[in-house]
């Protein structure tokens, strides 16, 4: 694993463009379980009514019956940053990597200090209000602690939507995601299997003759045979801290 950690290392000083991508994989050390894996909410109650229970239609339909599933499930405000949370804010710093193109709606990378992050899904720590003339965001500590299940809007009472994408909806900052992605000297995917559309299609659509793929991740994902560099990990942290520490010396 050390030769590999320094092939990484050696790829991004040599890249003039480092993007790195990430998924709930980066999150788990954090404490939040992802969908796929073994505590995951899919292996739990099956992919089909998790994608039907969090979808838009069944948000307008029966907005009680999804809070009730969501409060359990996506309530991330207590959650602090993982150690690779942290060392990819710190790589930013210091010039490594340009940009964070994430599917999380944890918050994580913004808590830990990094500035240059695409959130393709949205935000779990914000709450939009529904009222097509109010859109007012609030964020979840003003809002989540209501007496009602269904939060309001303070202002006009209109219902509010997390500020995340559900199925059925687009994906935010769609243009910005694939530039980056696309632009990239280096992607560097990190938790993610590669499945969810369309930012595995980003990833995808990379082109082996001027980009270099490095993919840390625990179990296989959908490019791990165009991948230059693939560390099966589960403590993506210690892998990055390693990392970091070369690029220093
Ligand atoms: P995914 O479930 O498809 O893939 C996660 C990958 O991370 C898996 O291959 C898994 O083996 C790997 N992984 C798990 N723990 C790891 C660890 N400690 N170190 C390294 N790898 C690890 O996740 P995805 O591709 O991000 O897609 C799931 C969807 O669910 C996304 O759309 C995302 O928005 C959403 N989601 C977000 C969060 C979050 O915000 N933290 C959590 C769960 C799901």
């Amino acid at each position: 694993m050390q030769n590999l950690i320094e092939q990484i290392a050696n790829s991004i000083t040599n890249s003039k463009k480092t993007v790195v991508v990430t998924g709930a994989g980066i999150s788990t050390e954090a404490g939040i379980p992802d969908f796929r894996g073994e505590n995951g909410i899919y292996r739990k109650l099956g992919e089909d009514r998790v994608m039907e229970l969090i979808h838009i239609d069944s948000f307008r339909r029966d907005p009680e019956r999804f809070y009730d599933f969501y409060r359990k499930h996506f309530v991330y405000s207590q959650v602090e940053p993982s150690k690779a949370h942290y060392i990819l804010a710190e790589m930013e710093a210091k010039g490594y990597i340009h940009s964070i193109v994430t599917q999380n709606i944890d918050n994580l990378h913004q808590k830990a200090g990094s500035k240059n992050v695409i959130p393709v899904h949205g935000n779990a720590d914000n709450f939009v209000c529904m009222n097509q003339q109010c859109r007012l965001i609030y964020a979840s500590e003003a809002v989540l602690h209501q007496d009602d299940l269904v939060p309001r809007c303070p202002e006009c009472g209109g219902i509010l939507k997390p500020d995340v994408v559900l199925f059925g909806e687009n994906i935010y900052n769609y243009m910005d995601a694939q530039d980056n992605i696309l632009s990239a000297q280096l992607i560097i995917v990190i938790g993610s299997s590669l499945t969810v559309y369309p930012l595995a299609g980003f990833v995808r659509a990379f082109d082996s003759f001027t980009q270099d793929l490095v993919i840390i991740n625990k179990g296989p994902t959908y490019m791990d045979h165009a991948a230059k560099i693939k560390i099966d990990t589960n403590t993506t942290g210690a892998v990055l801290e390693q990392i970091c520490r070369l690029l220093a010396q």
